[in-house]
């Protein structure tokens, strides 16, 4: 970061459990401040926060629909007049409402996009105005393998993944050189809530295509953002980093 007299601050969107509250704790071991946000797990959240401030660093939490552009707008806000700053942005906020196609209601299609997609471009579109300020930002999309190469049954998931990489590559394009970088991380299977209720049968098939041999863990991807947001990864730009133990390779 171009300042060194204060610590780079970070928001981990979805960051009250799963895989974002690996990548807040990660950031904080790393010495970043951290933006802990959720919509609806309040206690959870006070949780993260008070083992990110167990690390030595400033956390608190922010509670926002990432689906409304004005929550979006007001959270980047919040989170700058609490902490000076907003540097480093992790979209990370993310559900699924799972059917196949023929079957998926109109209203499942649009939470999905609105939710994983068209609330990350309203983050980052309020963050960089910050970032470019201080000519130096980070901006970390969670997209997924899925969004590369598709899956049945997630037609609204998928389009919104393969959207975000998409996102990623314009907006990096647009502020690489400004001091911004823009990537995604595209996980695997990942064991969390998300993927706590798939059947067995399924996941015993995904298993079988991992040459790892193992699923992956919150921490695993955390380590790959915590890489992208720092000064190391400053001539990696618009790129899609995966992380599912082999599973796809490109
Ligand atoms: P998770 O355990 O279901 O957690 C989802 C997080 O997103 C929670 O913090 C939740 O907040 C928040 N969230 C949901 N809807 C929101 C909304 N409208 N506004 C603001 N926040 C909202 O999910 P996860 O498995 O950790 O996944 C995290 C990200 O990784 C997602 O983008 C997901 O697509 C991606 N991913 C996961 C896997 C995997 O295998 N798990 C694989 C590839 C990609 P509350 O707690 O308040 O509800």
């Amino acid at each position: 970061m171009n300042d060194d007299t204060r610590r780079p601050v970070a928001l981990v969107t979805g960051s009250s459990r799963g895989l974002g509250r690996a990548m807040a704790l990660r950031l904080a071991a790393d010495g970043l401040d951290v933006a802990v946000h959720y919509v609806t797990s309040a206690a959870p959240t006070d949780e993260v926060v008070a083992e990110a401030r167990a690390l030595g660093v400033r956390a608190a939490a922010f509670q926002a629909d990432v689906a409304d552009e004005a929550a979006c707008q007001g959270l980047v806000k919040a989170v700058t007049a609490e902490f000076g700053a907003l540097d480093v942005l992790v979209n990370n906020a993310g559900i699924t409402r799972d059917t196949l196609a023929l079957r998926m209601k109109a209203a499942d299609w649009d939470a999905v996009i609105a939710t994983n997609l068209t609330g990350a471009f309203h983050l980052a579109k309020t963050a960089l105005r910050g970032m470019l300020r201080s000519e130096w930002g980070r901006i970390v999309n969670v997209a997924s393998v899925v969004g590369l190469m598709g899956n049945p049954g997630q037609a609204n998931y998928v389009a919104a993944k393969a959207g975000l990489i998409g996102l990623t590559k314009s907006l990096a394009r647009e502020y690489g050189g400004k001091g911004v970088t823009v990537n995604a991380v595209a996980p695997g299977f990942i064991e969390s809530d998300m993927t706590a209720g798939l059947a067995d049968d399924l996941k015993a098939a995904y298993l079988a295509q991992i040459p790892a041999g193992r699923f992956g863990r919150p921490e695993d991807v955390a380590a790959a953002v915590a890489y992208l947001a720092s000064d190391d990864a400053a001539y990696v730009n618009g790129q899609t980093l995966v992380v599912d133990g082999g599973l796809v390779m490109h």
